[in-house]
């Protein structure tokens, strides 16, 4: 029997061993997915919102107890463990008001005597889901896509399969029938059998390009729906007028947040020649006044999820400063057990450097000077990604301006670093992949749009 183990990448001590689904296991699991469906379909959306609700209060109930899983899986400092937990019960009381406005029908004037959008659940949806949030990416998948009717099938990361059953407890402990929600416990090359089962209708993933890549040729090839949340390289820019006490501090918190592994975080940060020397100065003052270490207790950052991607970060790092790049600050190995990175600010980084070009999912920020505002956003768009953005400003409207109608990318806030909210769409553009998540748009992403037409 094929097995994986879990890993504390704080003490490098193996956690404990779990033993993998084979193929033949999980067809029979898609299977019973399959027949629950077919009732679980019938059922209100009052029904299923007081599950939801159920499933919501658990989370809260239980949430030091999850959160210290997830610490001990992949290292996130408790207390942002703790409030991921939150943020998921939040998600799930979110769908479990709004599902049932979101898809109500919609009649639409035509020569017919009744003419009406209606959505109905496709099924059986998979997500195949990384673990940098380990429950979040999983909950703001799973929370519009069960109240919309359809039941999923999760294929989580391999280094976070305690987290993965978890989920799974909990929406059976609030009352969801057995296979409305199932873990998987699968490598990823089992993928394409789960995805190529007739039942299997959808998937999502959220992840790295190359498993996007990968995933969506699989679902092209048996023309079946997905959604891409993949990574990016997000443009943060500094103009002349911006407030540089409040971006120096809001880009250091979104560069250092789960110990710089998020897809979201601010990547490049893009200063205009007027301020660039105060706002690397003032950067680096906060970037260096985190504490880093053990993720159980109050620290900034904690190590990264595993010790092959913090060596990955520091490849990246050792690459730009080859190419011409500046080490401002952290930039070594720590002598340590645990998968500790610091963190590190690049600046001198151009086009051409992992820094630039590249995603680099650690606590490392690149710093490009340039000229002015135009130049500004011509860098900002010069990236093959499109997830998040930011505009520091005291204009509110150039910088308002700026956001809706000069940066290519899936969100582009002003003033405040870029977080994910149930109520805001959220997904990306280009190489960032497609689809959005959670609001009304991400309830719509795995529901048939049905026309009904009747003369
Ligand atoms: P990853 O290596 O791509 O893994 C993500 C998931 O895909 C895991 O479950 C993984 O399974 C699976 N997978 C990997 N290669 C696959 C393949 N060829 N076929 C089928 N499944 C495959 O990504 P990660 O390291 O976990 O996460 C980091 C990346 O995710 C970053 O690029 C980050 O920006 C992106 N991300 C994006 C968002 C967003 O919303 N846009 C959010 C979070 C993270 P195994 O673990 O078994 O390999």
């Amino acid at each position: 029997m094929r097995t994986i183990k879990s890993k504390n990448p704080y003490t490098g001590e193996e956690l404990q061993e779990f033993n993998l689904h084979n193929d033949r296991e999980i067809d029979l699991i898609i299977d019973s997915a399959q027949n629950t469906f077919l009732d679980f379909k019938e059922t209100t959306f009052k029904e299923r919102a007081q599950l939801m609700q159920k499933t919501a209060l658990i989370l809260e109930q239980r949430k030091n107890e999850f959160a210290e899983i997830i610490t001990m899986e992949m290292g996130k400092v408790l207390s942002e463990g703790i409030s991921e937990i939150e943020k998921c019960a939040w998600v799930c009381r979110y769908y479990a008001i709004n599902a049932e406005s979101f898809l109500a029908d919609k009649t639409i004037e035509t020569d017919a005597s009744k003419s009406y959008v209606s959505y109905k659940p496709l099924g059986i949806v998979l997500a195949v889901m990384p673990w940098n949030y380990p429950f979040w990416q999983v909950f703001r998948f799973a929370a519009p896509a069960l109240m919309a009717g359809n039941v999923a099938l999760l294929k989580h990361a391999s280094n976070v399969p305690h987290s993965a059953l978890l989920i799974e407890e909990v929406f059976r402990e609030a009352g969801f029938p057995e296979y409305v929600f199932k873990t998987v416990l699968a490598e990823s090359t089992q993928v394409e059998n789960i995805l190529g089962n007739r039942f299997v209708k959808a998937a999502t993933l959220t992840g790295s390009g190359p498993a996007g890549s990968s995933v969506s040729s699989i679902s092209g090839k048996h023309i079946k729906k997905i959604v891409l949340e993949l990574g990016g390289n997000d443009p943060y820019l500094i103009l002349h007028d911006a407030d540089l006490h409040l971006a120096a501090e809001q880009c250091t918190k979104t560069r250092l947040l789960n110990a710089g592994q998020s897809c979201i975080a601010g990547k490049r940060f893009i200063a205009v020649e007027s301020v660039y020397q105060e706002f690397v100065e003032r950067f680096k003052i906060e970037m260096s006044k985190v504490v880093m270490g053990d993720p159980m207790q109050a620290v900034n950052i904690g190590p990264m999820a595993r010790h092959d991607l913090r060596d990955e970060v520091h490849e990246q790092v050792l690459e730009s400063i080859k190419k011409g790049a500046i080490l401002e600050l952290g930039g070594t190995i720590p002598d340590s057990e645990a998968a500790f990175y610091p963190p590190t600010i690049l600046t001198n980084v151009k086009r051409g450097m992992p820094a630039y070009d590249d995603e680099i999912f650690g606590p490392v920020a690149s710093i490009i000077k340039v000229k002015d505002e135009e130049e500004a956003i011509k860098v900002a768009n010069d990236t093959t990604f499109g997830l998040g953005s930011c505009v520091f400003t005291k204009d509110e409207k150039r910088g308002e301006d700026i956001a809706r109608n000069r940066i290519n990318a899936g969100a582009c806030f002003v003033n405040q670093f870029v977080k994910s909210d149930p109520r805001l769409p959220f997904g990306g553009i280009n190489e960032s992949g497609y689809g959005r998540e959670l609001s009304e748009n991400g309830i719509h992403e795995f529901v048939n749009i049905k026309t009904v037409y009747v003369k």
